[in-house]
């Protein structure tokens, strides 16, 4: 399943800072000679590949990224500072493209640091220009500009988190509230349901991608309900959620649906066991969320958290909807996703 992140930015080197047209004056020295130093550098755009990054996410929020121009040289031979680099910091994976001709520039691997945008040159003071013949040059070069383009940015992800549950279960109000960019979904070969899908952030500099898995029913191993071409795609999940609905409509027991949708699990680990690279879903970890407390009652959720407890399986009671828990839930699976990462 492929999944687009994307995002179209500016980016420019800073200019080189212009030299500079001095002559020395002291009190003892009646004729001094040039002294204007050099412009400092133009700051350099470098791109690097950073491998805690997962997502174009944190480009979102501004258009526009510059290096720093450089100083212009001063007297007393005082060259310019240089201007800081712009360090873009880039999940592996990621495509550069020229947003204006879509050339493709670049495909950001895993430790790489170079120069993507020279800054421009800073100007050589007067000193430079001093000569047998000039002894008393009254010019100095103007920094070089920096350079700026525009670029488009692309990055397949590939869900971190699959969501499964029955219909109803909460699944696409969970990703909503979780999330926070939804990449678009590219090819998708199915019309009739299309996963969820959303961004979501994990402290200050990390994020996760998170997939729901949409047409999970009973008899879906066999094909019913589209389910096998989504559980196709949890596969590259590193970790599952079950979402259960602990106060369904239907009143049908929360133990029981997490039973059919395991069962469902088993059923399509057996049909695939012997493929090539295959590793069974049913073994994946899995982390069982309750949800839409905030439409039963304290008793229901012990008892419901009771019963599942008795199998060995520990809960987290959420209400999507409500917003209850949600941070936990992040918390629980971003900890999760980064140590098996590492
Ligand atoms: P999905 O089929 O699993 O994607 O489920 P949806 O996210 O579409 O939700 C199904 C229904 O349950 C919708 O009417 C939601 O508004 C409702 N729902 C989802 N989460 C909650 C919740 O935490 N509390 C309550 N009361 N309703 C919820
Ligand atoms: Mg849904």
């Amino acid at each position: 399943m492929k999944f687009i992140d994307e995002v179209t930015i500016s980016i420019g080197s800073g200019k080189g800072g212009a030299g500079c047209v001095s002559f020395r004056r002291e009190a003892q020295i009646p004729r001094g000679g040039p002294d204007g130093g050099d412009g400092g550098n133009g700051g350099d755009v470098i791109v690097k590949g950073d491998p805690r990054l997962h997502s174009l996410l944190d480009l979102r929020f501004k258009k526009k990224y510059r290096a720093e121009d450089g100083e212009p040289g001063e007297s007393q031979m005082a060259s310019g500072r240089a201007g800081k680099n712009l360090v873009l910091a880039l999940p592996p994976g990621t495509i550069i493209t020229d947003a204006n001709d879509g050339r493709v520039l670049h495909d950001v691997k895993e430790g790489d640091e170079f120069v993507f945008l020279k800054g421009g040159l800073g100007g050589k003071g007067n000193v430079f220009y001093k000569s047998s013949v000039n002894q008393a040059p009254g010019i100095a070069q103007k920094g070089m500009p920096g350079k700026d383009t525009e670029i488009h940015l692309e990055l397949k992800l590939l869900a971190d988190v699959g969501i499964m549950g029955l219909p109803n279960a909460g699944k696409s109000t969970l990703i909503s509230r979780l999330s926070s960019a939804k990449p678009k979904i590219a090819d998708y070969p199915f019309t009739t349901l299309v996963p969820n899908l959303g961004v979501v952030r994990f402290g200050e500099d990390l994020s996760f991608v998170i997939a729901d898995i949409p047409g999970l029913i009973a008899g879906a191993h066999e094909g019913a309900g589209l389910g096998t071409q989504f559980l196709r795609h949890i596969e590259r999940c590193r970790l599952l959620v079950h979402l259960i609905d602990i106060a369904p409509m239907n009143a049908q027991d929360p133990l029981e649906a997490y039973q059919e949708i395991r069962h469902e699990l088993e059923m399509y680990d057996k049909n695939k066991s012997g493929e090539e690279g295959f590793s069974p879903l049913g073994n994946r970890p899995e982390l069982v969320v309750l949800n839409k407390i905030d439409a039963t009652d304290e008793t229901t959720i012990r008892k419901t958290r009771d019963a599942f407890k008795k199998k060995g399986i520990a809960t987290l009671e959420i209400s999507a909807a409500a917003g209850k828990n949600i941070k936990q839930l992040t918390d629980t699976l971003g900890k999760q996703v980064f140590s098996e990462k590492q």
